[in-house]
């Protein structure tokens, strides 16, 4: 059915769906009754959804001499899951498939700047706990894989003191290449490189998922909030177009380890914060806080 769209608003929307769709958001629920709740689209479980919906009223409202889309908004929403590890049961294979569609990623400025490798991601990929830093440093650069550095030494010990292993978890970063001289990742990075750390932890499926910093936190979860109105609760999370049958994570913020590093005195908090999510897995907690 075609229905009559203003010009500015099937742009916006065509635009706005495509970004989406990049940040790898495939499932989109449209209001029947009215048409004019469209600008309402409700991109399934994400948490980036009421954050879109303002930003594209802004961008609506911003756009009145803009030049009409030829896209019909039927094809708007005829968003197609294109992603390759669809439909593969095996997170082994589905987790290559994923660093294969990446390839030599040349999608945003961090290729250019210094990068040695990309930094995929690492652990076991039916982890039911998954760790999320902010990006790869000098060490993790040079050798592949994050979590290597003094603040890997230390994220160790915080998985150790939880009674697991390195090779239990699955940890990756919210970008996956060095930003250079260490700064944080810039937003376009973040948009541009979430989308495969989605698909990654849509094919994990983890229980939980433990977010390290306020970097990783606020790009997960779209929330701009201090570390001490992040902290000690529970946020649902699920990426759109994730398998259905999976209720999805779990995901809790605690501070970054390269931050604990700089003030040990932190450690408890982020040890509190740890047994909140042993708590949640079933893990009995061990006598040893983080070393
Ligand atoms: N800091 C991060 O956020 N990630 C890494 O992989 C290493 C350090």
């Amino acid at each position: 059915m075609t229905h009559t769209l203003d010009p500015d608003l099937r742009s916006a929307l065509a635009e706005r769906v495509r970004y989406c769709h990049e940040m790898g958001i495939y499932d989109f629920y449209r209001r029947e009754s009215q048409f004019s709740q469209l600008t309402e689209a409700v991109v399934s479980a994400s948490a980036i959804d009421s954050a879109f919906q303002s930003e594209l009223r802004e961008e609506m409202a911003a756009r009145k001499s803009a030049v009409a889309s030829t896209v019909v908004e039927d094809k708007v929403f005829a968003i197609v899951s294109s992603q390759p590890e669809h439909g593969v049961a095996d997170p082994v294979a589905a987790l290559k498939l994923i660093r294969e569609d990446l390839g030599d990623c040349t999608r945003c400025k961090l290729h250019k700047q210094g990068r040695k490798q990309i930094v995929f991601g690492v652990g076991n990929p039916r982890a039911a706990l998954m760790f999320v830093g902010e990006g790869p440093g000098a060490d993790e650069d040079t050798q592949g894989e994050p979590f290597v550095g003094r603040a890997g030494q230390l994220l160790n010990n915080m998985i150790k003191a939880m009674g697991l292993r390195r090779e239990d978890v699955y940890i990756a970063n919210i970008v996956k290449c060095r930003p250079p001289g260490n700064r944080q990742p810039e937003r376009d990075e973040c948009e541009t490189c979430s989308p495969f750390l989605m698909r990654q932890i849509a094919t994990v499926k983890p229980k939980a998922l433990v977010a390290l910093g306020a970097t990783a936190a606020k790009n997960l979860l779209a929330i701009n909030a201090p570390m001490s109105e992040l902290r000690g609760r529970w946020y649902d999370f699920k990426p759109a177009g994730s398998d259905p049958s999976w209720e999805g994570a779990r995901l809790a913020v605690t501070y970054h380890p390269a931050f604990l590093l700089r003030d040990p005195r932190q450690k408890g908090e982020a040890w509190k914060d740890l047994q909140m999510v042993m708590k949640y897995l079933g893990i009995v907690p061990p006598k040893k806080a983080i070393e």
